[in-house]
């Protein structure tokens, strides 16, 4: 044999195993992670009382976006601008209501960003990935990296028009590239507070279970629209949008 026939075999021993290692990791994981959502299924699926009057799985703020029901295609809805963000039109008072109920506590907010579309987040998705392997990384490792910081176009709730990144103004001077720890403003925690007599929720919660509820981790910038009556549900049983959907659904709504 050549040298260069032994290397050629020696690589494909190597991906060989790489192959088989992946797809041995893989199982793996689809295993854990089927496992965990059983459990996660277990604790969320306890049984919702006193469910608000005609509130179903399939109303239109409720629908769920989330890396485990992506949206295949654009939503098609009436837009609005609201304070520099588009947002669904249905929701374009509420904000400013939310805005106003602040300003009214001594709070002035901004308003970072509402509706983007699937074909924005893959040019976002694109751009980060491109800049990981102008990094030095292959392309599978700029992929991972990528997806660990951007949510893959079509996963992102923002693309419903009914989430919007909102931030107290000091808050945000402070964090301009919106960080958890915003929470330590009053502002912020006025938004978290009485969002839901907005119709609002804290969509990204920090509890370790909801975490695993909604898979993304704890944002206390990202509030998504509910309506009043689902937020004061959702706030009262301390409930994610997928907990309370899953609750609605199994009640047969
Ligand atoms: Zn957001």
């Amino acid at each position: 044999m050549t040298k260069k026939k032994v290397l050629v075999g020696l690589l494909v021993l190597v991906v060989l195993t790489a192959v088989g290692l992946g797809a041995f990791n893989f199982s793996n994981q689809g295993h854990k992670s089927s496992q965990q959502n059983s459990s996660s299924q277990k604790s969320s699926e306890q049984k919702l009382t006193n469910l608000p009057k005609g509130a179903k799985s399939t109303d239109w703020d409720l629908v769920l976006v989330n890396k485990w029901h992506p949206l295949s295609s654009e939503m098609n809805f009436d837009k609005a601008t609201v304070s520099g963000a588009t947002v669904d039109a249905r929701i374009k008072q509420a904000v400013l209501d939310f805005q106003n109920g602040a300003r009214a506590a001594g709070y002035q907010t901004n308003l970072i960003s509402g509706y983007r579309s699937i074909q924005y987040q893959k040019e976002v998705f694109a751009n980060v990935k491109k800049n990981n392997i102008a990094e030095g990384m292959s392309d599978e490792e700029a992929e991972k990296a990528t997806a660990a910081v951007v949510q893959s176009p079509g996963s992102s709730e923002h693309h419903t028009g009914l989430a919007i990144d909102i931030a107290g103004s000091d808050a945000f001077e402070k964090y301009p590239n919106l960080e958890a720890n915003m929470d330590q403003f009053a502002s912020q925690k006025w938004l978290i507070d009485h969002a839901a007599d907005y119709g609002f929720v804290l969509r990204y919660p920090k509890e370790k279970s909801q975490i695993k509820q909604t898979g993304i981790d704890y944002e206390s910038w990202h509030f998504r629209y509910v309506g009043v009556k689902n937020a004061k549900y959702m706030k009262a049983h301390n409930l994610t949008l997928e907990a309370y959907v899953k609750g609605l659904q199994a009640a047969g709504r």
